[in-house]
């Protein structure tokens, strides 16, 4: 039977309620357990495809096409296994699913009602993954804080499922921030206090708190939190702020999380954690012996968390290189023509970043510009692919004013255009070109020495492509198109033949970068960067 883990957020959000769940997660499949993780959101919207970046961080976008919460992403860079829609439900999904059944007269004669409508929905999700019979342990995260309005609904949820499932079979987890008070030089439990008799209000009794912590806890402080929340001692757990993500799997081994969760579960211990390969990672990543700067030129840069898969697959790759990948930021919008060499001037490479919309676009051109005819190492990503073909056919092969059909519908030149198929396509939500997608490679290309076969996929999540037509006179000008759809014929990845290292991709290969497998294509442009910094014996 498939046991189940529910982890539930305290006191403030922000707290990393992804990172403890994948943490756990990531300690329990590697003693051997089949385990996924799927995130609640309590937010309206049926995904965050349509939220701006600013609002909600980066849109995740998994193999069968869903627009989910970027929790998601650590989910597969810490486990190396896939998610999918099922893995991310917001309150909008459940109302829109149990509103359409009502429409079809599912439940003719009867009101339809928060209590047990939505909730039997909630409950009916809560358990789908469990019911593939693929897993041994579902970890399902709730987004928000308790005592959220819109939290309700879930809590409920899981307040019911945990008396269907019978004891033994599910797990609350509280993550709770314990603050340090300067002035008084102290630890303080009483927001945890609160959050937990908040959490008892609505009937649910967490089995293990996860105190997020600047300051080590003390044993004094461990009883404390133990007695006022109902917990046993060995429950209440320190995750104390780390310097990468990566350490908190250790950490919560250390304060054996794992073992408290399966001995409640009545699981076996037996198998210790095996982490060799982990471990080696974090050798890598905090032992390089070398350092380069990437600088990322893009329209969300106040704002990491809208990069953070970017980010995390330099970080990947990274390791590989045994090698610091600094990231510096621009704001597309304040590159020039004349600013950018004194800009650029400490990158030993450069990422032009994905995107929406016309804002920052010619501050990109001139960044490729200025990359391609100063040889310096650039990877561009969907958007930045994008702004490459632009940039080529504006000043190389002199279409005047080429664009993308999305910045400017009467250019001349669409050198990126709309798809028949998306022509007609009104609603906004979800009806990108989304998901994993084959892309075929040519031999002989940087694109073939870089992933070392013929046959990849990808993710995507764009509505506009490479103008086929212009596609000739691309080539014989040098920038050639490596990887094709192999049923559409799409460009997927472009590439310049003189150049050291100008490769950009329509996809998002930063979506399938894990600790375990750090993207091809990252690890290849950092070491690209490598060589350049090396050349220029900066
Ligand atoms: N705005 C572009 C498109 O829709 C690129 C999208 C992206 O960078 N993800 O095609």
């Amino acid at each position: 039977m498939t046991k189940y883990i529910f982890v539930t957020g305290g006191v403030t959000s922000s707290l990393g309620k992804g990172i403890i769940a994948a943490s756990l997660a990531k300690l329990l499949q590697a003693r051997g357990f089949k385990v996924t993780i799927q995130k609640f959101d309590p937010y309206i919207n049926i995904d965050p495809g349509t939220l701006n970046p600013y609002e909600h961080g980066e849109c995740y976008v998994t193999e069968d096409g869903a627009e989910t919460d970027l929790d998601l992403g650590h989910y597969e860079r810490f486990l190396n296994v896939p998610t999918s829609q099922a893995n991310n439900v917001t309150t909008g999904r459940i109302y829109k699913y149990v509103i359409e059944k009502e429409r079809e007269g599912a439940y003719l004669g009867k009101t339809v009602q928060v209590i047990p409508h939505i909730t039997d929905e909630i409950k009916r999700r809560m358990l789908l993954l469990g019911n593939t019979g693929d897993y041994d342990i579902v970890i399902t995260e709730l987004g928000g804080t308790v005592g959220d309005i819109e939290s309700l609904p879930f809590i409920e949820a899981v307040r019911q499922l945990r008396w269907e499932l019978g004891s033994n079979n599910s797990v609350v987890i509280h993550l709770t921030l314990v603050p340090y008070l300067a002035a008084a030089g102290e630890l303080k439990t009483k927001p945890t206090q609160h959050s937990v008799k908040t959490l008892l209000e609505y009937g649910v009794q967490p089995d293990v708190l996860v105190c997020r912590t600047e300051h080590k806890l003390t044993q004094e402080i461990r009883k404390k939190l133990a007695l006022f929340c109902n917990v046993n001692i060995n429950a209440v757990i320190e995750s104390i702020d780390a310097p990468t993500i990566y350490d908190v799997p250790l950490l919560m081994l250390k304060e054996q999380l794992d073992k408290i969760v399966l001995t409640k579960l009545k699981l076996s211990t037996k198998n210790e954690p095996d982490l060799e390969n982990w471990k080696a990672f974090l050798g890598r990543l905090k032992n390089p012996t070398n350092e380069v700067n990437i600088a990322l030129v893009g329209k969300y840069v106040e704002l990491p968390d809208a990069y953070k898969s970017i980010n995390e697959g330099f970080v990947h790759a990274g390791a590989a290189n045994e090698t610091k990948v600094k990231v510096q930021y621009f704001a597309a919008e304040s590159v020039t023509d004349d600013n950018v060499a004194e800009k650029l001037k400490n990158a030993d490479g450069v990422l032009v970043a994905p995107g929406f919309g016309e804002r920052g676009l010619e501050g990109k051109l001139a960044t490729i510009k200025y990359v391609r005819e100063n040889k310096i190492p650039f990877f561009g990503i969907c958007l930045g692919m994008q702004c490459s073909v632009i940039e080529f056919g504006r000043n190389v092969l002199g279409l005047k004013d080429a664009n993308s059909f999305e910045m400017n519908e009467n250019t001349p030149h669409p050198v990126i255009n709309l798809m028949e198929e998306q022509k007609n396509i009104k609603n906004m939500g979800g009806t990108m070109r989304l998901g994993a997608y084959d892309c075929e490679i040519k031999k002989g290309t940087k694109a073939y020495a870089i992933y070392g076969k013929t046959k990849i996929s990808e993710r995507h999540r764009h509505r506009y492509e490479f103008n086929n037509a212009y596609l000739e006179q691309y080539e014989k000008a040098g920038m050639i198109a490596s990887g094709i759809n192999p049923e559409t014929g799409l460009v997927e990845i472009v590439e310049l033949k003189d150049h050291p290292f100008f490769v950009a991709g329509q996809f998002h290969p930063e979506l399938k970068s894990t600790v375990a497998n750090p993207h091809p294509l990252f690890v290849s442009f950092v070491a690209a960067a490598l060589a350049n910094k090396k050349a220029l014996k900066k």
